[in-house]
């Protein structure tokens, strides 16, 4: 056997590997491609639910939407939400396998908002997150909370936050860090 022949049987087969290994991340990408998520806030109670990315990317649309449900519900500033921290919502609740609506304490927050919360209570770092649309404070409905801190953590993606007493966590898009 030449070695030509062998080569060229060597080229086939890594291009048969090639070819059925790109075939299944086109499935993959086909049959996992959408994201959707749904929303009720709980001081205003609207709610959306929305497939914010699908096989074109992100919906400029449903995105608009999912703003506006996430603004300063105090004076109704509206900032786009960072879509990594929808990413994140997004990918723990395929954790959880849970499927209910994300309830909403807290998205967007503007500078007036954030400077009458700072002189309510002490210890408000990562509010600047919030201030930038790149923080949620979320609870899952039917969802044990603790249980929903747990799996956040393991994604160990952004700031997580644990605030058992007023039963929601904290979620950001920032370097990586836990209280
Ligand atoms: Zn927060």
């Amino acid at each position: 056997m030449s070695r030509k022949i062998i080569n060229r049987r060597a080229f086939l087969q890594n291009a048969t590997l090639a070819s059925l290994s790109l075939r299944g991340i086109a499935a993959r990408a086909e049959g996992s491609q959408t994201r959707s998520l749904s929303f009720v806030h709980t001081h205003t109670g609207e709610r959306v639910s929305e497939t914010y990315f699908d096989n074109n990317g992100y919906v400029t649309e449903s995105l608009g939407r999912i703003n506006r449900l996430l603004r300063d519900f105090r004076t109704d500033d509206i900032h786009a939400i960072d879509v990594r921290v929808l990413d994140i919502l997004h990918d723990l609740q395929t954790l959880t396998g849970h499927e209910a609506p994300y309830e909403i304490i807290s998205g967007y927050r503007s500078p007036k908002t954030n400077a009458a919360l700072r002189r309510s209570s002490a210890g408000v770092a990562e509010h600047s997150f919030h201030m930038q649309g790149r923080a949620i404070d979320v609870r899952l409905s039917g969802y044990a909370t603790s249980r929903l801190h747990e799996l956040a953590l393991t994604l160990r993606r952004g700031g997580v936050g644990f605030y058992p007493r007023s039963d929601f966590v904290h979620l950001d898009s920032g370097p990586v860090r836990f209280w």
